[in-house]
């Protein structure tokens, strides 16, 4: 089984595993506790916080597709993160990247001010940076590539070679291809997590984590954590992210090559200043993304020349696309950064990261790619058009 293709194993996670009725389609169990057989009898399972079948199901279907031993769900991607701080004690140092996904900075920014562990921030990509923070004997590294919203990235490979010399731990944020794209854990990363609310789910009517180990001792320990802590993701949830994985394949398949001729539109376009698209072969990582990942993916951003005024503008003309935060849903969403999903980093922050005030992040969906095209078409001439 093992030898099955990904494509595969997301179709089949949990088919024909229903004992009592045989129905094909894995059942939701929506029990919050477990009888036991009799006095010490126990089952599988006895308690929904600690294991539930549908949550495992789901677990084990992305532990496989990633190449990992433990499969964890969990009930966001930030509870994913968080149970990662988990492996830290008082003392202990994180490195994490300058541009990683904003409610991450937040997170380990402010547990960091509470003294529950040391932060160092780096850009990953400068090797000096990297080579004097990994000097400081980091517990952990965090990697996220692509990054979010410049879609940068890094070399997992070499990343994760030399923090092995400095015996850190190496956890990946894979949200941004899924594991159809790319595995970190083939790449010598420990842990990869997702926020499965993104691709995974696929749906945009799911909030779910999901963190996969490559050993079996580290993911005991952090499904001890989950367990104690409380961070364990629902049944349901778990039900409807199994429901959205068997469309995986087809979706990221639908997803990239509508990115690719977005990308190329925009790249194209007068009214843009830069595209960021790993698939360009203007982008500076262009070959280490060919090397790194499957595909490209569908996450593109680009900054316009007529400033944040000009975003307002496009904004305001956009029919088809949704204007809101998220991506990996079936359907289009336009975001804006600076004020949406990085709010959380300050301004200074924004600024080191090259967050600039007219960047503008796509989650290009699987819709007809000539009505996307036509709807950024339309957007972007208003935008030139209109005085700021
Ligand atoms: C959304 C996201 C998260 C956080 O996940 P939630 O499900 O929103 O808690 C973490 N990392 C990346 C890259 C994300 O896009």
């Amino acid at each position: 089984m093992s030898q099955q293709k990904a494509s595969t194993t997301a179709v089949r996670a949990g088919i024909n595993t229903d004992q009592h009725h045989g129905a094909v389609v894995a059942p939701i169990h929506l029990s919050s506790t477990y009888s036991l057989k009799g006095f010490n009898q126990k089952r599988d399972f006895d308690y929904s916080r600690t294991g539930n079948p549908t949550r495992s199901t789901l677990a084990n279907a992305i532990a496989e597709l990633e190449g990992g031993e433990v499969g964890i769900v969990t009930g966001t991607g930030m509870a994913a993160v968080h149970l990662i701080c988990q492996l830290l004690s008082v003392g202990d140092k994180i490195v994490i990247p300058h541009d990683c996904y904003g409610g991450s900075y937040r997170l380990f920014v402010h547990l960091a001010k509470r003294g529950q562990f040391d932060v160092i921030v780096v850009d990953q990509s400068d090797e000096k940076a990297l080579t004097e923070a990994l000097a400081q004997a980091p517990k952990l590294v965090l990697i996220e590539t692509p990054s979010n919203p410049l879609l940068r990235i890094v070399d997992i490979a070499a990343i994760a070679k030399q923090s092995k010399a400095v015996g850190a731990l190496v956890a990946v944020d894979n949200t941004f291809l899924s594991p159809l794209l790319q595995q970190p854990l083939s790449l010598g990363a420990d842990i990869v997590f997702h926020s499965t609310t993104k691709y995974i789910n696929g749906h945009s009517d799911v909030v779910g984590g999901v963190l996969v180990t490559k050993g079996k001792a580290l993911g005991e320990e952090l499904a001890w954590w989950a367990n104690c802590i409380g961070i364990t993701g629902p049944a349901f949830d778990s039900y409807l992210a199994l429901r959205g994985l068997k469309t995986l394949p087809l979706r990221m398949d639908a997803h990239q090559e509508n990115a690719n001729e977005v990308a190329a539109f925009l790249d194209s376009h007068p009214a843009i200043e830069v595209v960021y698209y790993p698939g360009l072969t203007s982008h500076p990582q262009h070959e280490l993304a060919k090397r790194q990942q499957k595909d490209f993916g569908a996450m593109l951003s680009f900054e316009l020349k007529g400033g944040v005024e000009a975003v307002k503008v496009l904004f305001d003309n956009l029919k088809l696309f949704t204007l809101a935060q998220s991506l990996g849903g079936a359907e289009s969403l336009i975001s804006h950064p600076s004020t949406m999903t990085h709010a959380g980093m300050d301004l200074a922050a924004q600024e080191a990261a090259g967050i600039k005030q007219n960047l503008v992040r796509l989650s290009v969906g699987i819709e007809d790619v000539q009505d996307i095209i036509a709807d950024l078409s339309q957007g972007l001439a208003a935008s030139q058009i209109e005085p700021a």
